[in-house]
């Protein structure tokens, strides 16, 4: 097991302090793949699919794991389903990320980490982090939800509020991290994050009978759910499990949406353009760092996206809760984004399509 550059190729060990390459690129994870995807194993939690993850020590797993994954099915019209990832241990999907991460810092002996986050990825590191007995330092923009800082807080973890954007909360952590030689335990540098939510397809894949919904929506803030599904569809392909990629559909705020500018300009990088507050915290990420990773996985594999703005956004939140599914602001911009998808193109109305349900309503209240 080994972390790759994706600009230098150098190696590095996965028990680095180091969170990128010397020379500035970001990580990928290598290490050997198994021919064959194992639905033996008798684990309701997502290390059901540990034949799919990295090598951990199952000792390790078994202290760290809060029985996360396994998130049910719940139909929302006759061709929709919502995967309802606010029933996890913290309330959002960002556990499968963290129940991996911290499982490897536990192996590698960390004692203390440190984090960025909106809210979501610091509550869940903060969490699996306490229960692996690993200290933890979670920075937050200072607009973030009270709900999500108070349940960062009672972890144990310490919180830092940073006055100034999102990307300005990472440029103090990195100072944090680098002055401090802290693990840098982050949802976008480390790879392990990935590895976890590569999980979401694995669920879906066992739901739908060995194959897959036609179009799966995925939000984009910095893609972390984004990356991790796309990293599982191209194994299973790979591994001819699938014959083809379902249609992947990115969705971002339409005041929030450097994806879909690049996308749409047919740029090959992300680049920071201009943009404004958006409803859905959770993806509001004005440049996100593993860009041009997202870019090209879209391209590899027809992906497309879709914008949906504030007004689209609201609706769809309270068409849920009508529903009787309450949820975070943020995603509510999963199901806006399949609203807008088959307005546009009616035909995929008939096809069916499954968004991911991020986060708990009662995170997002004020
Ligand atoms: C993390 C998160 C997302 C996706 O954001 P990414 O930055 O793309 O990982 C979407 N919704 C909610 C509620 C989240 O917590
Ligand atoms: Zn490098």
């Amino acid at each position: 097991m080994k972390y790759v550059c994706n600009i230098c190729s150098a190696e590095y060990p996965v028990d680095t302090l180091r969170y990128r390459c010397q020379c500035g690129g970001l990580f990928s994870l290598e290490y050997e793949k198994k021919e064959d995807m194992d639905f033996s194993v008798s684990a309701r939690s997502l290390w059901r699919f540990s034949s799919m993850l990295p090598p951990l020590s199952k000792d390790v797993i078994d202290k760290v794991t809060m029985q996360e994954g396994g998130t049910p099915l719940i139909s929302l019209g006759e061709n929709l389903e919502g995967k309802a990832e606010y029933f996890m241990p913290t309330l959002s999907f960002k556990d499968r990320g963290a129940a991996v991460l911290v499982s490897l810092m536990s192996q590698i002996g960390i004692s203390h980490c440190a984090v960025d986050s909106s809210g979501n990825a610091g509550t869940s590191v903060a969490a699996y982090c306490a229960r692996a007995g690993i200290g933890c330092d979670v920075f937050v923009p200072s607009r973030t939800s009270d709900k999500k800082i108070c349940q960062i807080k009672a972890h144990g973890a310490c919180v830092h509020e940073v006055e100034g954007s999102r990307e300005f909360t990472t440029q103090k952590t990195i100072e944090f991290v680098e002055s401090n030689q802290v693990f840098y335990a982050s949802h976008i540098f480390n790879p392990f994050f990935y590895e976890g939510t590569k999980t979401y397809i694995y669920e879906l894949y066992e739901s739908y009978g060995k194959s897959l919904p036609d179009i799966i929506i995925l939000p984009v803030g910095n893609g972390t759910l984004f990356l991790g599904a796309s990293i599982a569809l191209e194994e299973m392909l790979h591994r001819d499990m699938i014959d083809s990629i379902p249609l992947i559909v990115a969705v971002q705020a339409e005041n929030c949406a450097p994806v879909a500018h690049a996308h749409l300009h047919d740029l090959t990088h992300v680049e920071k353009i201009e943009t404004c507050d958006t409803a859905a915290e959770g993806i509001a990420s004005a440049l996100p760092l593993r860009g041009d990773q997202i870019l090209a996985h879209l391209r590899k594999n027809g992906g497309i996206v879709v914008t949906v703005s504030e007004q689209q956004i609201v609706e769809a939140h309270k068409a849920l809760a009508m529903m009787g599914l309450f949820v975070e602001i943020t995603s509510a911009a999963n199901y806006a984004g399949y609203l807008k998808l088959i307005s546009l193109r009616e035909e995929y109305g008939n096809r069916k399509a499954v968004i991911p349900l991020c986060g708990a309503g009662l995170k997002s209240v004020h």
